[in-house]
């Protein structure tokens, strides 16, 4: 199977290409690292992101996965969604905070996206407010159900975890999941130069450790996901919890199968790096040929290497 990729130095396979579309969010969580990205108000358009993907489906990749700021804060998602969708991915997929999901889900659904991961850290509208800067808990659970209703399946919840914010929702949120037929990814709180507030992460960090030694304790089986991440997935009474420790965590990054384009058109060799960018998107508007662009990929490729070692 590997055979089908193009491998970096250390033989991880590139297997997703992760686009950050725009910087633009219409929520303004307190913790977010905005997917590694230096602030730009640039953006590219459908067409050139349907380029992108065209040279990364040469080149193998398989999965696309869009993402922001918020994706669904710009107008032209559906269009862009359509476009990829042209290209015959395996799969497309799309993290968004979902207060716009209610609006967009249907006709994504039709434009080619084959499902959505939601951002829900708690079910209740103070926390949410604390959490978010932003009253949409209502508008997000109506767009979490719009997806299970027009198949984006499977929604998956993202839970970011925080010390004495949320980790007592755990149970909930997966009942809530459980009962929609969604997926809860529990996420670990990551350090970041782009976290608003240092201190942040060092007064909310919550290891997962204890949570997964739990769910191990309880689960009715458990497997591991090899190519995201080396991630575990929980089955608990007919429910499914992962776990996403990207923190330190020196087997996240060796099975790392993921390369990320920046809003501004550079490709992006690791998501807790912006020293080494290689730019994209100038030879793009040039019209180089396909061969170049290739070659741009090849190189962003060969800077890939695992962030956290030992
Ligand atoms: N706006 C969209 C959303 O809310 O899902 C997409 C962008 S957001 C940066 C992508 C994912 O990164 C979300 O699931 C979010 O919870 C997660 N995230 C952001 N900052 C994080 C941090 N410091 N640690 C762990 N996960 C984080």
């Amino acid at each position: 199977m590997a055979e089908e990729f193009v491998k970096d130095k250390f033989e991880r396979p590139i297997i997703s290409l992760r686009i950050t579309i725009t910087n633009r969010c219409n929520e303004n969580c307190i913790y977010c690292h905005h997917d590694g990205m230096i602030s730009s108000k640039d953006e590219m358009t459908p067409d050139e992101i349907y380029k992108i993907c065209k040279i990364a489906k040469k080149l193998g990749v398989k999965k696309i996965r869009l993402s922001g700021g918020d994706p669904l804060v710009r107008k032209d998602i559906v269009e862009i969604v359509e476009k990829i969708g042209s290209l015959n991915f395996k799969d497309i997929s799309l993290t968004t905070n979902g207060v716009l999901l209610e609006k967009y889900a249907k006709d994504l659904k039709e434009a080619g996206l084959s499902r959505v991961n939601v951002s829900l850290d708690t079910l209740n509208r103070d926390t949410y407010k604390f959490v978010t800067n932003m009253d949409y808990l209502n508008e997000a659970k109506a767009g979490i159900l719009k997806a299970v209703e027009v198949g984006l399946y499977p929604v998956k919840i993202n839970m970011v975890i925080m010390k004495d914010i949320n980790e007592h929702e755990i149970k909930d949120m997966f009942n809530f999941c459980k009962d929609n037929n969604m997926v809860l990814q529990l996420i670990e709180l990551i350090e970041s130069e782009n976290c608003d507030d240092d201190k942040f992460s060092a007064e909310y960090h919550y290891t997962l450790d204890k949570v997964e030694e739990r769910l191990a304790d309880i689960a009715d089986d458990v497997k591991e996901r090899k190519f995201m991440q080396g991630r575990r997935k929980y089955y608990i009474n007919g429910g499914e919890i992962e776990v996403v420790k990207p923190m330190d965590n020196s087997k996240f990054c060796a099975n790392c199968t993921r390369l990320r384009v920046t809003p501004d058109g550079k490709i992006k060799p690791c998501l807790l790096r912006n020293d080494n960018l290689v730019e994209l998107i100038s030879y793009i508007r040039n019209n180089e040929s396909d061969e170049k662009l290739e070659e741009i990929f090849l190189k962003g490729i060969d800077k890939r290497e695992p962030f956290n070692t030992d």
